[in-house]
């Protein structure tokens, strides 16, 4: 062992993910120390997100991930009631003849995977262009308020006996193998807190930098991982009167959202088209980009809107979210939303974990525990 303060886990990055995992692994008895660069929990993009919690509905072409999301759903409402908003109604419109479903397809994919569906009242439907707007649904979805969600989480880490260190980043790390009659091997890691560097060690190390994924592969000298990186724009919008208590969700294609942002009292406005400013595949742009200044794209999303839905053309600009969105090249192809959990070939002891929605973090808690479980690595108590 090395001479470092040792934790039995370090979770680098201190969104969603990293703070669950942390947690789970305190619960299990570990001592484990919780690294984010930013200088509050979920300050990224668990936070600069649509807050959409998925219900299934937005996936009729990929029917594991919409199956999923209703599990998850109905678990991420039952231990966070208190952290999402229900209190609007969430309109789903099929756009007619460049949609990807017609609306009698997601009707039936709706049934299939058992999530509530019912015709919009008329007044609702009459809003919409009926030469562009096939079919107006009611569905069941809502949305989460990030910032109660943080201060939940937070707490939950400080009465667990985490230990948070913000403001902090991992810049380098390295594999210490134990020749010894132990045999336990760690991973020593360089915490850099404005200039001040100080190196920890571990026996289990989770990677839960999203965006930062490969980056922090490549620092220990881990392969790297194939990821798409895009920067994206959400405006942030006052909506129409017309619209009010409504959220609205155009499918299935180059279309748009309009979700309350439930942490700011506004809506996110997002456009398949137009959110994405630009797109990469090498891991080291990641979070250069997110820095550079750019030109809001809320006057194409809102004409494009307002072709659909007239009244758009009134929703008063207030701001722009912009954060780095990675996903992995598989979920292009066919809209799903895989989980990554792949521990390092090169570094054992480092796990790199990536979700795509909010809710998945079941998902790979419950791939934690059964490597956990299957893992001599890390003998952890159950
Ligand atoms: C535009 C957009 C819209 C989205 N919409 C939705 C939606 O509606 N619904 C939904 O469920 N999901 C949505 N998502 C996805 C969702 O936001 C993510 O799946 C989720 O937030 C990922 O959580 P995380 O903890 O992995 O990432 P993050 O919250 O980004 O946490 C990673 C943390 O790691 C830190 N970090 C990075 N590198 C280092 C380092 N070297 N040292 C220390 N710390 C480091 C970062 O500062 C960051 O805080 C959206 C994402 C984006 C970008």
């Amino acid at each position: 062992m090395s001479g470092s303060p040792h934790y039995d886990a370090v979770v680098i990055g201190g969104g969603f993910y990293g703070a669950r995992l942390a947690l789970l692994l305190r619960r299990r008895g570990e001592r484990v120390l919780l690294v984010e660069r930013e200088a509050a929990l979920l300050a990224r993009a668990s936070l600069r997100n649509q807050a959409r919690v998925h219900n299934g509905y937005h996936y009729p072409r990929s029917i594991l991930t919409s199956l999923r999301s209703r599990l998850n759903y109905a678990r991420f409402l039952g231990e966070y009631a208190e952290c999402v908003d229900r209190s609007f109604a969430h309109y789903y419109a099929i756009a007619r003849g460049t949609s990807k479903v017609t609306a009698s397809q997601f009707a039936e994919f709706c049934r299939r995977i058992d999530a509530p569906l019912s015709p919009a009242p008329d007044h609702v439907v009459a809003l919409f262009d009926p030469a562009r707007i096939e079919a107006v649904f009611l569905v069941d979805e809502c949305a989460f308020d990030a910032v109660k969600l943080r201060d939940r989480v937070a707490r939950e880490l400080v009465d667990a006996g985490v230990e948070i260190a913000v403001n902090t980043s991992v810049d380098r790390g390295s594999r210490i193998v134990d020749h010894g009659p132990s045999a336990v091997d760690e991973v020593r890691l360089t915490l850099s807190t404005g200039g001040e560097h100080r190196v920890v060690s571990a026996e289990l190390v989770l990677n839960c930098t999203y965006s930062g994924v490969n980056r922090l592969l490549a620092s220990v000298g881990a392969s790297t991982i194939p990821m798409k990186h895009e920067l994206t724009e959400m405006a942030l919008v006052v909506p129409p009167a017309e619209l009010e208590g409504a959220a609205v969700t155009v499918m299935d294609g180059p279309f748009f959202s309009l979700m309350p942002y439930p942490s700011r009292g506004l809506f996110t406005l997002s456009h398949v088209r137009y959110t994405p400013h630009c797109s990469w595949e090498e891991s080291d742009r990641a979070h250069e980009a997110i820095d550079r200044p750019q030109a809001t794209r809320f006057s194409h999303m809102v004409h494009d809107a307002q072709r659909y839905l007239p009244s758009m053309r009134a929703a008063r600009y207030v701001d722009s979210i912009w954060e780095t969105k990675t996903v992995m090249p598989r979920s292009e192809q066919d809209d799903s939303r895989p989980i990554l959990f792949r521990r390092s070939a090169e570094v054992p002891e480092l796990i790199t974990v990536l979700g795509a929605k909010i809710d998945s973090v079941y998902d790979v808690e419950e791939a934690l525990v059964a490597e956990l479980s299957a893992s001599r690595l890390t003998p952890l108590a159950s």
